[in-house]
């Protein structure tokens, strides 16, 4: 496409991590298990709409079964309401405990990798396609591939491989899915959980919003072959694995809401009707100001097309970490 000069060199830059402070306690890191880990098990799967707290990525031309990917208007309003509520509750804990609002921080990361079998075909995908995605990760967040700097910076701290055939590939939506995390996930509200297989329905990957009380499901699926040099055409330099955890993070699309509204309740992305697919440069959908932003990390666009998160996007991520996920 011949976007930016520094497509060219976006992998290539150094892992932007290395100047965050560590700020988080590395004790509350560790593995927990996983019974342990939350207040109370899910005790019913509809005690709220599971889409609300759920996101997909497409390729061109796939189909999610239950599209989870727009969220209507009024759960727009609802999260949105809980964000403010969040933040209240979470305000009156600081000014009893004395404790600080984090402007940098460093995310444990544990890795699942779900697999048929030993071959790669059945999900056997080599720890340095992981190593790539965290530096992908590292580079994206830190602002190295041209966007805004956030807050946010990564640390591998452990590879868990599953050989399972009932959970793979891993069904969106499934009893598997809600199994396979309930056995597997670890650690705090602020672990990110990275699930890695075959997925259903020709998707990339999809992801949990924040929520106020952790549950299992809490984290993120990512299409294995859609790690650097794997082997998803134009999907496979590892920014399914950025935009997923842009969700966890608490990004919507940049497409959220169309023209109208308050759209995807962050000023400084132009509004989008619909989402973008390859590279449609100078694509323009809305009347208002701004050309769509079909670079932008939350959009639908190829690997090689998207390189930004905004100034706003980092402020609402890190605003939502205080929230939801600090300790
Ligand atoms: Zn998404």
């Amino acid at each position: 496409m011949g976007l930016r000069p520094n497509l060219l060199t976006r992998r290539t830059v150094g892992v932007a991590s290395t100047t965050l402070a560590l700020l988080l306690s590395t004790a509350a890191v560790g593995v927990v298990p996983a019974a342990s880990a939350f207040s109370a098990a899910p005790a019913e799967v509809c005690a709220e709409p599971a889409d609300v707290h759920s996101d997909a990525r497409i390729k061109k031309g796939g189909v999610a079964k239950h599209d989870p990917n727009e969220l209507t208007a009024a759960q727009v309003r609802e999260r949105e309401a809980d964000l403010v509520a969040a933040l209240r509750e979470r305000a009156n804990f600081r000014a009893g405990t004395g404790a600080t609002t984090l402007a940098t921080v460093s995310i444990p990361v544990v890795v699942h990798v779900i697999q048929r079998d030993g071959t790669r075909a059945g999900g056997n995908i080599p720890d340095s396609l992981i190593t790539s995605q965290i530096s992908v990760l590292n580079q994206a967040y830190g602002g190295a591939t041209g966007g805004a700097a956030t807050a946010f910076g990564f640390q591998l701290t452990k590879i868990n491989r599953v050989t399972n055939p009932s959970w793979y590939p891993i069904v969106q939506g499934s009893s598997a899915e809600r199994q396979m995390k309930t056995s597997l996930r670890e650690g705090g509200k602020n672990t990110l959980n990275v699930y890695l297989g075959e997925l259903s329905d020709n998707l990339l990957g999809w992801a949990t919003f924040p929520k106020r009380k952790l549950d299992s499901m809490d984290g993120v699926v990512v299409l294995s072959e859609s790690l650097p040099g794997g082997t998803a055409t134009n999907y496979n330099q590892g920014d399914t694995g950025t935009h997923e955890v842009g969700h966890w993070l608490n990004l919507y699309h940049t497409f959220q809401g169309g023209c109208s509204g308050s759209g995807d309740s962050v000023s400084d992305t132009p509004a989008e009707a619909s989402p973008a697919f390859q590279c449609p440069t100078g694509r323009d959908t809305c009347a208002t100001a701004g050309l769509d932003p079909i670079t932008n990390f939350m959009d639908y666009t190829y690997d090689s097309c998207m390189y930004q998160f905004t100034a706003g996007q980092a402020s609402r991520m890190l605003t939502a970490w205080n929230a939801y996920r600090a300790a």
